[in-house]
Parts: C-alpha cells; sequence; structure tokens
C-alpha cells in the first residue's frame, strides 16, 4: 500500500523549498513530501542564478515565512537597484547617468547566494518536520478523483506514493508541462550568459572623482544590483556573501545575437568590448571565475498554472518573463500564496472550484500586464532620459498596486478582487490600460531621446510621491475596508504622473505646449487616435509636477513656474 500524503512538491528548488515551510508553518499537522533529484548539497556560489530580491518577494520572505533573522544573518543586505546609462561614457562611470537610492532603503531586500540558501532551506523544511528527500527523481504523475499517485526512482529503485495535491516546482524541467502538454511560447527574444568570479567587484572603486565619491555613502553602490545598460542590453553586477560577485549579460537577440556571447571567452570578449571598465576589472581576474552558464530565449508562459483537478506548478515551472527588474522570487511568491490558499481551504473542506479558476486567470493576468515592460523595449535600453522615467513609472506602479496588494493580502481576497477587477471601467481595467499606454509612449519616445546626458544622478526618493509608495509597503497594513481606497488614490495618483509625464515627453519631442490639458488613457505621441472607457483630461497638476521635475535630465522647460 503506497504511503498517503496531503501534498507532494516535484522539485526542491528555490519555490518547492519555499512552499514547503508556508504550508508547514500555517497547517503544522499537514503530510508533506519534496522529492528532489539532486544527490547531495548544492554547491556554494556557483549554484543556481536568481539571487537578487525586490520588494514583494523580500516581504514574503521575510514576514510570511519569518525568514527576517535568517536572511538578515546569512546572506548580504541589498541597496536597491542602480543603473548606469549614458552609454557615450562606457569609460568613465562618473560621467554616466546614475539612478539609484542614495540613502539606505527603508523596505529590505537580499543578495542571496542560492547554494547557500536552497541548503539552509532544506534543513528548516525536515527541522519544521517536513520529509524531503534528495537523489529522488519524479518518474510519473497519475492524476486520480480522490488521490494522485506520484512515481519516482530512488537509488535505482522504483517508488510509489499516493497524494491530495501535486505541486509541480521543478523549474525548467517543467516535469507537468511536458506530461500534459501545455508549453507556451513567448514572443520575447531574450537570452543570457553570466558567471561568478571570487572577488569583490565594487563599482565605487571605479573613479576617484571627489563628486562621484561623495554622492552616496560608501557601500551602498556595492550592495546594490548594478545595472550597466546599453542599446539592448544589460550588465548586472550581484555581491554575493563571502565577497563574490555574479556578473551576467542580458540581451535582445536581434541586437546582440546570443552567439556573440554564448561561451565564456566570448562573454569576457563581449563585455571589454561593450562594458571596458568592467572588462578591464576582470582582465586580472580570469583564473578567479568559478562557473559560466548561459540560457538561450529563457522567456516562456504557460496555458495551465492552478487546475482544478487539485494540481499546480509553481516557479519556473509555470511562467517566466524577463530577470530585469528581478521579479523571479516575486512570482514565485504569488505562485506559492495561490496554491497554498487553494490547499489549505482544500484540506480544510471548502470547495476551491471557483478560486483555483480565479487564481489562475489572476495570475495570468499579471504575467500579461507585467510582460509589456520588456517586451520590444530593450531598444531603449541605450536612451538615458527614457531609461530615468520609465523604471520611477515601472518602480511607481509596482509599488503602488502590485505590492501594496501583496503585502496586505488583497490577492486572496476575493471579494476585494471581484470589486476591483469587474467591469471595462474597474481598477484592474484602468491600471492595465494605464500601464500599456506607458509602455507605448515610452517605445514611442526612444528615437527621439538623443542627448549625450552627463554626469547627472536621478534618486527615485528625490521624488516624493515616489518614496511615498516604497513607505506605504512597510509602515502600514490597510483594513479590508481601506485597502480599496488607498489602490484608487494611488490609481488617481498614477494618472496624474503618466499625464505629466506626456506633457514633459510631448513638449521635449515635439515642441508642444508643457501645460496642455492630457488625457492619460487616449494620449499618443504617434498622433495614433485612441479611444478608451475611461478617457479623463487632466488639467497640469502643479504639485505633481513640481514632484516629478528632479527626474528630467533635459533642461526643465523655462515658461514653467512650478
Ligand atoms: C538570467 C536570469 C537571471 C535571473 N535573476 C533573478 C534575480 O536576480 N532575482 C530573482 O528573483 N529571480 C531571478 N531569476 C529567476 C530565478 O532564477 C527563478 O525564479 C528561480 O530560480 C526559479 O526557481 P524554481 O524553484 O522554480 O526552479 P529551480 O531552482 O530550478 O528548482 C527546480 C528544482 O527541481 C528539481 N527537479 C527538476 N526535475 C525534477 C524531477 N524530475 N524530479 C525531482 N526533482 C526535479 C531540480 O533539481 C531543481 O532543484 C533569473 C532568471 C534568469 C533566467
Amino acid at each position: 500500500m503506497n504511503e498517503q500524503f496531503d501534498v507532494v512538491i516535484l522539485g526542491g528548488g528555490l519555490a518547492g523549498l519555499l512552499l514547503s515551510l508556508q504550508l508547514k508553518q500555517q497547517k503544522p499537522d499537514i503530510k508533506l513530501l519534496v522529492l528532489e533529484k539532486r544527490e547531495g548539497k548544492a554547491p556554494e556560489t556557483a549554484f543556481k542564478i536568481g539571487e537578487s530580491s525586490v520588494e514583494l518577494g523580500t516581504h514574503y520572505m521575510r514576514e510570511v515565512l519569518g525568514l527576517k533573522g535568517y536572511l538578515d544573518a546569512n546572506q548580504l543586505p541589498k541597496n536597491g537597484q542602480r543603473f548606469f546609462m549614458s552609454p557615450k561614457h562606457k569609460n568613465e562611470i562618473h560621467k554616466r547617468v546614475e539612478l539609484g537610492p542614495r540613502i539606505k532603503l527603508p523596505v529590505p531586500s537580499h543578495q542571496i547566494d542560492r547554494g547557500i540558501f536552497e541548503n539552509d532551506l532544506i534543513d528548516m523544511t525536515r527541522d519544521l518536520g517536513n520529509e524531503f528527500l534528495l537523489g529522488t527523481k519524479v518518474t510519473d504523475v497519475e492524476i486520480g478523483k480522490e488521490n494522485h499517485t506520484v512515481s519516482y526512482t530512488k537509488d535505482g529503485e522504483k517508488q510509489t506514493v499516493n497524494t491530495r495535491w501535486v505541486v509541480d516546482a521543478t523549474g525548467r524541467s517543467s516535469f507537468m508541462k511536458k506530461k500534459l502538454g501545455f508549453a507556451e511560447a513567448f514572443p520575447h527574444d531574450v537570452s543570457s550568459s553570466w558567471f561568478r568570479v571570487d572577488h569583490k567587484i565594487d563599482v565605487d572603486t571605479w573613479s576617484d572623482d571627489p563628486k562621484f565619491q561623495s554622492q552616496i555613502q560608501r557601500d551602498l553602490r556595492y550592495l546594490s544590483t548594478v545595472h550597466l545598460m546599453d542599446t539592448g542590453y544589460w550588465v548586472w553586477i550581484i555581491p554575493l556573501v563571502g565577497g563574490r560577485t555574479s556578473v551576467g549579460i542580458v540581451a535582445d537577440q536581434s541586437i546582440h545575437p546570443f552567439d556573440t556571447y554564448n561561451t565564456l571567452e566570448k562573454t569576457l570578449e563581449w563585455i571589454d568590448k561593450n562594458e571596458p571598465q568592467l572588462g578591464r576589472e576582470l582582465k586580472p581576474l580570469r583564473g578567479k571565475i568559478m562557473d559560466f552558464m548561459v540560457m538561450k530565449h529563457f522567456a516562456y508562459a504557460s496555458k495551465e498554472t492552478y487546475n482544478t483537478d487539485r494540481w499546480t506548478v509553481v516557479g519556473e515551472a509555470g511562467l517566466f518573463g524577463d530577470p530585469f527588474y528581478s521579479p523571479g522570487i516575486d512570482f514565485i511568491t504569488l505562485a506559492n500564496t495561490f496554491t497554498g490558499d487553494l490547499i489549505l481551504r482544500d484540506l480544510g473542506g471548502e470547495d476551491v472550484m471557483f478560486r483555483t479558476k480565479f487564481y489562475a486567470t489572476l495570475i495570468r493576468a499579471l504575467y500579461d500586464n507585467w510582460m509589456p515592460l520588456y517586451q520590444n523595449q530593450y531598444p531603449l535600453w541605450g536612451r538615458s532620459q527614457v531609461m530615468v522615467t520609465k523604471i520611477f513609472w515601472d518602480w511607481g506602479a509596482y509599488w503602488s498596486i502590485n505590492t501594496l496588494l501583496f503585502v496586505n493580502k488583497g490577492l486572496t481576497d476575493i471579494e476585494l478582487m471581484r470589486a476591483v477587477v469587474t467591469g471595462p471601467t474597474s481598477f484592474i481595467q484602468r491600471y492595465g490600460e494605464l500601464s500599456a499606454q506607458m509602455q507605448r509612449l515610452f517605445k514611442a519616445w526612444g528615437p527621439y531621446d538623443t542627448a549625450d546626458h552627463t554626469d547627472k544622478y536621478a534618486d527615485p526618493f528625490d521624488l516624493p510621491y515616489l518614496r511615498k509608495f516604497q513607505e506605504d509597503i512597510v509602515e502600514k497594513q490597510y483594513p479590508k475596508d481601506e485597502l480599496a481606497t488607498k489602490l484608487f488614490e494611488n490609481l488617481e495618483i498614477l494618472e496624474k504622473v503618466a499625464a505629466e509625464i506626456f506633457r514633459l515627453v510631448s513638449n521635449q519631442a515635439l515642441g508642444t505646449p508643457i501645460d496642455m490639458a492630457v488625457d492619460p488613457y487616449t494620449m499618443s505621441l504617434t498622433g495614433e487616435k485612441r479611444e478608451s472607457v475611461n478617457s479623463k483630461l487632466l488639467e497640469r497638476d502643479a504639485e505633481i509636477a513640481k514632484q516629478l521635475k528632479p527626474m528630467w535630465l533635459y533642461p526643465y522647460p523655462a515658461e514653467v513656474a512650478v
């Protein structure tokens, strides 16, 4: 007779491990098994990619799973994301436009060594009482009415267990997708190569320029995820514990073909050519390179996520988009949150049919709303003013809506979600339309932003509304009835911000008056006529205009008194 479990998680990588902690913490008597094919301990540093966390996923790990103490003690704190633009000054970092916080951020995040983290998470999940088996390769899943049967091999022998729920967390192996054929390609042709080096790479040391040195407290640059950017690519520099560093290229295939950086030799040559300051830094470090990996065309969607037959996919076994803005752990968080909620309700005797379908629609909507941030946008990566504006916009939307909803448990509050998703003028519809409008605007603006912006610093916290959006994530938990109001208030701020950005952009690109009224739902730089049920004409808001001024690298339109 097969042993019976409540949940079997296929794959014990980051998504599976975090879900195992979540379920056990929320239901201590749950009977849970994790099957992981790796035989032994994960190597430190030179293991998997996915090292940088951002606000939403960090909240999940620190607050929901209680890993705050562990992360503070064992992984590096992260000081946000930092971007170096102005590609004309690639040899002199202090002349590049720098975007990033000058201060230590109020909302914590981390730079994570994945080998150390996954090894420690295995100990934690076992300590809680979960069964975690290494060296077990899942070979089959049979979906049944009351129970599913999972087959795996251990020490060359076939074993079988029964379970009410199956969660596929097998990452890019995507076990269920392959078995049931629900893979879905996604048209975003971006690829990557990366390596870890046993050396501390600190961009702070790349220039003695007094202004560059005094602009920001020592180590805050080092602790950021550094992005070096130009048309069609970004290069990451991520610090890891033990003075090691992760370095990677992410590039659009149509601008930087994969075969120009798909070996270590070619990657180093590519860096020499495209990011010479980093290239010089790496020259003496060849002997300290610890690993090298590549991933071609890494984006994909998934036709299935949460199935009413009591199985789900989480992490990279489901959807993956793009690592720009580091949303990988965020998507793990969302999938684990939905999956955990379904499992616990079902084990408690509740019918979860509606919720399952609802969460499947919701995660797909979140993915579809997120992907336009990247799709066909890589040509803009070399445009400094477009990128400063876009990054501030994207962060504002992410903090004030997505993250706020998650940290206040809004995404699993069906009553609230129904209220915000229903109808063409619903909150979600407006938010989706506004986001799409802004990504279209950035794309159309690209060719006009040709100035050589030099030696400028853009700090998100110089924009008070943006600072408030970030602080709101940690400072207050909103009661149910206040959350919807807060979301609508934030959306109204975003609408005004969108309209003001359009005024600035259109003034710079086409010379239109800076004080014109703008409809954020129909505005267009190309003259394309758009219609929207959410259409609203907004007069200039002096306060928002004032708040946005610090992000403007061009001479600020003289006639404006704000
Ligand atoms: C270039 C790049 C950069 C990235 N950077 C970031 C970043 O900075 N921050 C971020 O948050 N995310 C980042 N990501 C995303 C991040 O890597 C993923 O979100 C994360 O690693 C996915 O974790 P997972 O648990 O789904 O998969 P994995 O960590 O791959 O785990 C899957 C596990 O399943 C096991 N397995 C597979 N098949 C079987 C089987 N048949 N039986 C048993 N076990 C099996 C594997 O051994 C593995 O341990 C990046 C992704 C890319 C491509």
